[in-house]
């Protein structure tokens, strides 16, 4: 084929020659006439195709905007990939079997033709509106959401009523006349973005997972061809979401329906980057086309009721409901990230019953997963459960915060803005890059660190900042985005553009961001290396950081802009604060230590009890037992207190010259009567401590010391909560059958206990949580819960089920109100709600619940 853009009578041309040489594979029907009298074409492409409307199928509309002429150009480049490869790969082989594909390369041919010889920057199609004016934007000119504007030479003209355009009624009446399409794609130009559909609503749908899924699984593809990622956005809150569009249209009859938007121009260099595009989409679609039987009506049901049952530092248990099946099992998928594939490369296990256990976790960090049912028969699978977001629980020592940027903190700063540059603090989003008019953009965001404690110890901790739009990043493969953390003395003014950009970094903080992963709508995440965290620790007694996000500062000849947008939360530009930029630290403090000694020290063997410390073999071969005990009041409140680490340390008086195979255990005992020779000897619960002490140990060290694994020391933290005495035994064994061998161990034993100072409970769970409606919007109110020790509340939302902990569904709200608004929830959507009372830890109450229910009056 040619390497430049082709005509559309070229391409007729092609697709006639195409189903001239394979008519079994290739249909073209014509399914309406423009405005100017040319032919709105579609292809079918399946085996043995004169049954394709049997088969689900897979719907692709390109160059719907006459000057996006990528999605033209992808459709035919796809077709001459499936004619040549349609017996050479067995999964397309199988697609091409099972499936269909419909095709309209280019729904928009008129205006397509007057972009390419008369005017490139064209958009609509070419019909002669009723006051002069030239053309309608046909993804305006669609039912559902239609607006009617006055301004009909406005680009986004959508036409005097819903269909009134040749293009949009051909397309309408084929969807109309074709249930058995389960996925659509409408081509688009430009951004390197997916757009999925939407209710015109901001929340959660059953099928939004599925949209997802399906983007970030092309997202693989397209990164094993050119290391691109795109995108993944709902759009903008509800008011500024488009209407009248064909992705809607499909939606609204059932239809998975996406917006591609390729390229980071309307009409790029051919040979530089469009091809690329086109590559990386192909294999993308050609993976989209094998789910398509998945959304038909031969694949199993979606897992329904698909949560968490429990989960703690290392492990989640989820749980679903679905009939019990011979011929079906479950696949789960798990990820860290925001909105990833759900391929080979995430799938963590494979169910037969309806729960499964993940282990080996790291605490204290988000997993996403999600759940889809396989018949084993046909390999067909179902569609996804809505992903379940867990963030793993702390270990005992462990704390976290998550801190929001500040307000007057955090904004861009540009070269060229100096004037505004103070106004742009906690209003604008945030612009990082360069552009003609703005020149150099860099973005700061400061953290107060008065949650965290100044011991505090940084174990680890996560960036997360939500990009917005990346509309203004032009050009494609230039420039990274780099977040540093900056000396807090370098700089005194941080709305001041020369100050921020002369700032001295501390250092990088993770990877860079090249261009070719700016996503918007995918959190951006960035890891602290143990280094890192170390710069942040050193940060603490400042009481707040400050962090530098700056991109490319030079713009290559002839181009205009390299600039990305990502979200403040604040102001009206953004999506709220939910969107603010996080930083998330998971951090332990130094360890207090109090050593204790014994209050009891006794030998115990088969004749008496005496004073002192002895342990070992009598003449007879009976075993002699070192008892000792502590009282365990002597360390502070358990409540707020929680035993690290714990090792008894012991000194032996004598040791042996000649050898054996003895060795000491320390053993805790539970006895309420440890007096009695025959009781020790005979219990049956026996809990060794973990460690143990070899004879020749006795020569080479001064002390022994006897480190509490963590089972035992679990129990000496619940003996500390109960108030009971730590009981230990130091117990000889040897498989020899040794006699007459004693130890004698100096009084001067000592328990080591390390512990830190943590709320171990949470505070109670608020009560009389009750759903209002105030200014349309819905509210939430609960009664305040008086505790000292109270930090705040969180509320979640979630539209599936009662959200089981606090990252179970979308942040609401988390603050000391004892109220708040959800701004963005529907009226008319079934939800829950739940509230947790939080602390300093922050342990979280368990949830208090609610439904919302559309048809209830509140
Ligand atoms: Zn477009």
């Amino acid at each position: 084929m040619k390497k430049q853009y082709i005509s559309y009578q070229e391409s007729l041309d092609f697709l006639y020659l195409m189903e001239k040489t394979y008519p079994n594979l290739i249909k073209i029907i014509k399914i309406g006439t423009t405005f100017e009298g040319r032919d709105i074409v579609l292809t079918k492409i399946s085996k043995n195709v004169e049954t394709a409307d049997s088969k689900p199928a897979m719907l692709y509309t390109g160059s719907v905007h006459a000057r996006e002429w990528i999605g033209h150009e992808l459709a035919l480049k796809f077709i001459d990939y499936v004619v040549k490869n349609q017996n050479v790969d067995p999964e397309l082989e199988k697609s091409l079997t099972q499936s269909t594909i419909y095709m309209v390369p280019c729904l928009n041919p008129d205006g397509y033709e007057y972009s390419r010889k008369h005017f490139s920057f064209w958009r609509k199609n070419r019909r002669k509106n009723h006051d002069g004016t030239i053309g309608v934007d046909l993804n305006r000119n669609f039912s559902i959401g239609f607006v009617k504007q006055k301004d009909t030479s406005s680009n986004v003209y959508g036409g005097e009523e819903p269909f009134s355009e040749a293009e949009t009624r051909a397309i309408k009446d084929f969807v109309d006349a074709h249930d058995n399409i389960t996925i659509a794609f409408d081509y688009h130009s430009q951004g390197n973005v997916f757009f999925p559909a939407h209710k015109f609503m901001h929340e959660s749908e059953e099928d939004g997972t599925d949209m997802n899924v399906l983007c970030a699984n092309m997202n693989d593809e397209f990164a094993k061809v050119t290391g691109r990622k795109y995108g993944i956005h709902r759009g903008k809150p509800p008011a500024h979401l488009i209407s009248g569009s064909g992705r809607e249209y499909y939606y609204s009859k059932g239809i998975i329906a996406i917006v591609v938007e390729v390229g980071t121009k309307n009409i790029p260099d051919y040979m530089k980057s469009m091809a690329g595009s086109i590559n990386e989409n192909i294999p993308a679609l050609k993976m989209a086309f094998g789910e398509v039987v998945n959304y038909s009506s031969l694949a199993p049901s979606r897992v329904e009721e698909f949560t968490i049952e429990s989960r703690d530092a290392t492990s989640v248990k989820l749980v679903w409901k679905y009939e019990k099946r011979d011929d079906i099992f479950f696949e789960i998928y798990r990820s860290t990230k925001d909105k990833d594939a759900c391929n080979e490369r995430t799938r963590i296990g494979i169910a037969g019953d309806n729960y499964f256990e993940n282990t080996d976790l790291a605490s204290s960090t988000n997993y996403h997963y999600t759940i889809r049912a396989v018949n084993k028969n046909s390999g067909y699978k179902s569609p996804f459960a809505p992903v379940v977001k867990v963030r793993t629980g702390l270990e005992d020592d462990e704390f976290f915060k998550l801190i929001f940027a500040n307000k007057s903190g955090t904004g861009y700063i540009g070269q060229y803005t100096q004037e505004q540059n103070r106004s742009h603090f906690g209003l604008n989003s945030l612009f990082v890059g360069i552009n003609k008019s703005k020149g150099i953009c860099n973005s700061v965001m400061s953290f107060d660190f008065d949650s965290i404690p100044k011991n505090a110890i940084i174990k680890s901790a996560r960036f997360y900042l939500y990009p917005m739009n990346r509309v203004g990043a032009k050009i494609e493969k230039f420039g990274q985005w780099n977040l540093s953390l900056l000396e807090a003395n370098s700089f005194s003014e941080i709305t001041d553009f020369d100050e921020i950009e002369n700032a001295k970094a501390k250092g990088g903080i993770g990877q860079a961001i090249k261009s070719s992963q700016l996503t918007q709508g995918i959190w951006n995440s960035w890891t602290f290396s143990r280094y890192e965290c170390e710069q942040l620790q050193e940060e603490i007694v400042n009481g707040s950081v400050t962090f530098r996000l700056d991109g490319p500062k030079t713009l290559p000849d002839g181009e205009d802009s390299q600039m990305m947008q990502f979200d403040i939360g604040y102001g009206q530009f953004g999506g709220g604060i939910h969107y603010r930029p996080i930083l998330d630290i998971k951090y332990t403090v130094e360890n207090e230590k109090i050593k204790l000694s014994p209050s009891t020290l006794s030998t115990i063997s088969v004749q008496s009890i005496t004073n002192g410390l002895k342990s070992g073999f009598d003449k007879e071969g009976n075993r002699i037992y070192g008892y000792l005990d502590f009282d365990l009041s002597q360390l502070p409140d358990p409540q707020n207190t929680i035993i690290t680490q714990c090792a008894l340390r012991i000194k032996n008086k004598n040791n042996f010259k000649k050898k054996s195979d003895v060795r000491y255990y320390v053993e805790l005992v539970e006895l309420d009567d440890v007096k009695s020779y025959n009781d020790l000897k005979n219990r049956e619960q026996i809990e060794y401590i973990g460690y143990e002490v070899a004879e020749s140990d006795l020569k080479l060290k001064e002390s022994q010391y006897f480190n509490f694994d963590t089972l035992a020391k679990n129990s000496l933290d619940m003996m500390h909560q109960e108030g009971k005495t730590l009981k230990l035994v130091i117990k000889a064994t040897s498989s020899l059958g040794i006699n007459n061998r004693i130890v004698e161990w100096s009084e001067d034993a000592e328990l080591i206990i390390k512990y830190i100072a943590k709320r171990r409970t949470p505070v109670a769970s608020v009560q009389n949580f009750k759903i209002s409606k105030e200014n349309k919007m819905i509210k939430l109110s609960w009664d305040k819960v008086e505790d000292e020790a109270l930090k705040g509340y969180y509320v979640v939302r979630n539209s599936f089920h009662p959200p089981h902990h606090f990252m179970d569904g979308v942040k609401i709200y988390g603050g000391k109100d004892s109220y708040t608004y959800d701004n963005f929830a529907s009226f008319d959507k079934e939800k829950y709600y739940a509230v947790f009372s939080y602390d300093d830890v922050p342990n979280f109450s368990a949830p208090v619940t609610t439904k919302y229910n559309p048809l209830e009056k509140y």
